[in-house]
Parts: structure tokens; C-alpha cells; sequence
């Protein structure tokens, strides 16, 4: 195991719903939170942070809801974070997702999922650049 950082976005849905201040104690029992800020994505953010995706049927919807409303951000230390944290997420699907993580608890469906998570640790660095200066 080793020291990882991973990034967390609280989606639009979550922030929208009041619940972000619950799902960061979660956050805040199993990680260090090194970094936080809430903000409202751009267009152009969205685009950049998930051009990953931009060939996927979902990109453009997927754009349309990060950027429906504010989000957290948040950057997450701990050892092996990026697994244990895609642990706690659950399921990209939050109607598929396991009982007692956070995508069940505060999810909807396989968009509005509640929770971004970084899926290795290259893109934990990556993305947690991408927000935070080093
Ligand atoms: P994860 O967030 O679990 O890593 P992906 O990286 O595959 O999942 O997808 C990024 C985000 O795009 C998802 O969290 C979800 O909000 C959205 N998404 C993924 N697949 C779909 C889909 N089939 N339909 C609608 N939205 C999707
Ligand atoms: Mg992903």
C-alpha cells in the first residue's frame, strides 16, 4: 500500500439536495482532506475534465448536469486511497450501487450519481491538478 490522492467532486445533484455536508463527514472519517472548495463548473472545465469521455453518447448530458448547479471539490490523502475511496463511492450506477455507500445513500441513477472519484493514480495526480495548485 501507498500514500495516494484522489479527487472527489460532490456533484450538482448532491449540492443541489443539501447532503453535501453529510457525504464530506464520510469523506472526512476515512480520508485527509488535504483540499476543498466549492465552485460552479464552466463549460469549458466540464469539457476538459471529462474529455476522456467526449466520444460516449452520455458526454453531452454529462457536461449539461456538472455544470447545472455548484459542486465541491475536494482533494483526498490516505493509503490506497483511490481503491478505498471507489469503495466507499459504489457503483456508477446508484440504483446498482451497495448498500451503505455513498451513490446508494444519496444517488439517483446512473448520471446522477452524487460523487466523482478518480480511477487510478495517475489521474488522482492529474485531476487533483487540475483544481489545486501543488
Ligand atoms: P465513474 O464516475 O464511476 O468513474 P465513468 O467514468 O464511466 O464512471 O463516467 C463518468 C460519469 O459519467 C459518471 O459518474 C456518470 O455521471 C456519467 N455516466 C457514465 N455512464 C453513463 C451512462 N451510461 N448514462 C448516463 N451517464 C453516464
Ligand atoms: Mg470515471
Amino acid at each position: 500500500m501507498a500514500l495516494e490522492t484522489t479527487l472527489s467532486i460532490i456533484k450538482p445533484d448532491a449540492v443541489a439536495k443539501k447532503v453535501s455536508g453529510r457525504i464530506l463527514s464520510r469523506l472526512e472519517e476515512q480520508f485527509n482532506v488535504v483540499a476543498m472548495k466549492k465552485l460552479h463548473l464552466t463549460r469549458e472545465q466540464a469539457q476538459a475534465f471529462y474529455a476522456v469521455h467526449k466520444e460516449r453518447p452520455f458526454y453531452p448530458a454529462l457536461i449539461d448536469f456538472m455544470t447545472s448547479g455548484p459542486v465541491v471539490v475536494l482533494a483526498l490523502e490516505g493509503e490506497d486511497a483511490i481503491k478505498r475511496y471507489r469503495e466507499l463511492m459504489g457503483a456508477t450506477d446508484s440504483t446498482k450501487a451497495a448498500a451503505g455507500t455513498i451513490r446508494k445513500d444519496f444517488g439517483t441513477d446512473m448520471q446522477k450519481n452524487a460523487v466523482h472519484g478518480s480511477d487510478s493514480v495517475e489521474n488522482g495526480i492529474r485531476e487533483t491538478r487540475f483544481f489545486f495548485a501543488p
